[in-house]
């Protein structure tokens, strides 16, 4: 398929999944941009390459105040159209609740610009030297089914702040969501700026086109947000990688917490989006002498419990296991809590029910896994102590997010320093560590293996020192 056959299916696939007139998003394949593309979608990494690095230049030369505006002009498209490309993100991927699919796009202003670049002065007898943060060029980004708009706009802010341009080749099955994202963005780029295919999307992606960017000369940085599969590809390539990988969050809960309080945090975190979130809480250890109150909590504060052969059935259904290898069943990933009880042999009278949960032992499936669906185990444990210990093997050595709720603060600094996870959140929902009724800002990749942490412009720059010997100090 040529370059103009193929982003027109792109762009009439949209246009079906918008169901709309074609007065919607559409892409004029007449008199394509740099490299053959238009608007940014591309069908090749090549041709992606050379016109991402085209845009590259431009917005160099457009200095500090440009990429401002830009990313100025991003966040208020995505306000703009957050209701609307929530709608168009589910319908594609399945996964995940409207309502926080709008929040999610809501919440981007939140991402940090070009204020977070800070130059470092030295000025001595010897003359002066700064320390700049510079831009790599040409980054390419691997975006998650989880989140894809909002991965993308994340990364696009935090990136065009620090003076990029982007190549995204995003999971397959956000992949149309994505490509209007990014045709919207780069026509509003292009007409206020002059600047066209800053943001670049390879349509369709495939891990062919994934290996490509990994591989390309002319990327000289990539950013892999995602699953077990991508972390590894993208951790074995000889380039820099920042790694954006999989969490399994677990929450410890003690004697002294605040139990309606605790009960309220998980709600929100382990509900958010049907439990997408890499941060959100998946599996609960609480102390045998509060457990029976804590239960009641939960239930208190909205959530629904399942009975211990509902929660078998549901465990039947929601994992499949496949050369002695337990895995979640794509069926259930981000669906709702009603699809989860079916499966569990029930009927949910209240259709608003943000959160199934109910007491399993340590070998259920529910605790390992990252199951991103809204039911949580929680685990009955004779002790703290065990309850971190729990917490430790469970959360596999990712280093990536870890809740306590607790008013020992003993208990809470003896969790937080044995767990060396990225984020910690102590007494509070986990979206809180991203700044969602917590203080700090957001940032939809977490780069955990590779240690980044909670990716802001900053992560995207590189080092480069100018040195003034003997010369230019005034004084
Ligand atoms: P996924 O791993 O299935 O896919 C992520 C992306 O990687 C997709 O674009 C996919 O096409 C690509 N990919 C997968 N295998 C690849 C390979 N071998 N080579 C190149 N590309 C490859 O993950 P998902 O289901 O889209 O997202 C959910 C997972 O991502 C969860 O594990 C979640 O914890 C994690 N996640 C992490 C963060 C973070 O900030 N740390 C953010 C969101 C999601």
């Amino acid at each position: 398929m040529d370059q103009a056959t193929l982003i027109q299916t792109v762009v009439q696939q949209v246009l079906q999944q918008l169901n709309q007139t074609p007065a919607a998003p559409s892409v004029s394949t007449s008199g394509g941009g740099v490299g053959g593309g238009k608007d940014g979608l591309f069908d090749n990494v090549d041709a992606a390459v050379i016109a991402a690095k085209a845009a590259f230049r431009k917005l160099s030369a457009g200095g500090l105040d440009m990429r401002d505006g830009i990313i100025k002009l991003i966040k208020k498209l995505v306000v703009e159209n957050s209701k609307q490309w929530g709608r168009i993100e589910l319908e594609e991927t399945k996964v995940g609740r409207l309502d926080h699919k709008i929040t999610k796009l809501e919440i981007l202003p939140g991402v940090p610009g070009v204020e977070y670049l800070r130059t470092a002065a030295h000025s001595g007898d010897d003359g002066i030297t700064l320390d700049e943060l510079a831009p790599w060029g040409v980054i390419g980004a691997i975006t998650p089914v989880t989140h894809s708009i909002p991965t993308l706009t994340a990364n696009a802010v935090s990136m065009i702040a620090a003076g990029n341009a982007v190549i995204f080749n995003p999971h397959p099955s956000g992949a149309n969501c994505a490509a209007l994202a990014v045709q919207t963005y780069n026509r509003a780029i292009a007409a206020r700026f002059g600047i066209e295919n800053l943001l670049c999307i390879i349509i369709p992606p495939t891990l062919r086109t994934a290996e490509e960017i990994f591989r390309h000369d002319d990327i000289p940085l990539l950013v892999a947000t995602g699953g077990p599969g991508v972390a590894r590809a993208a951790m074995k390539q000889t380039k820099r990688a920042i790694v954006a990988g999989p969490g399994n969050p677990p929450v410890v809960i003690d004697e002294t917490a605040d139990l309606d309080n605790a009960a309220r945090s998980i709600i929100t975190g382990g509900g958010f989006d049907n439990n997408l979130l890499c941060i959100g809480e998946k599996e609960v250890f609480v102390v045998e002498s509060v457990f029976d109150q804590m239960m009641a909590a939960m239930e208190r504060a909205g959530a629904v419990r399942l009975t211990a052969s509902q929660i078998a059935a549901l465990t039947k259904a929601a994992f499949v296991t496949e050369n002695g290898h337990t895995h979640v069943s794509k069926d259930f990933v981000g669906k709702d809590c009603s699809v989860l009880s079916q499966a569990a042999g029930m009927s949910l009278l209240n259709k608003n029910v943000d959160l199934l949960f109910g007491e399993t032992d340590e070998s259920n499936p529910f605790v390992p896994e990252e199951q991103m669906m809204p039911f949580v185990p929680f685990v009955r444990v004779p002790h703290v102590d065990r309850a971190i210990e729990l917490a430790i093997k469970h959360e596999h050595g990712f280093g990536h997010t870890a809740i306590i709720h607790s008013n020992n603060l003993n208990t809470i600094t003896r969790m937080g320093k044995v767990m060396n996870t990225t984020l910690f959140v102590v007494n509070g929902p986990s979206t809180a560590g991203l700044g969602i009724g917590g203080e700090g800002y957001l940032s939809y990749s977490i780069a955990t293996p590779t240690g980044e942490g909670i990716t802001t412009p900053l992560s995207f720059t590189r080092f480069r020192r100018a040195t003034i010997a003997g010369a230019l100090r005034v004084i």
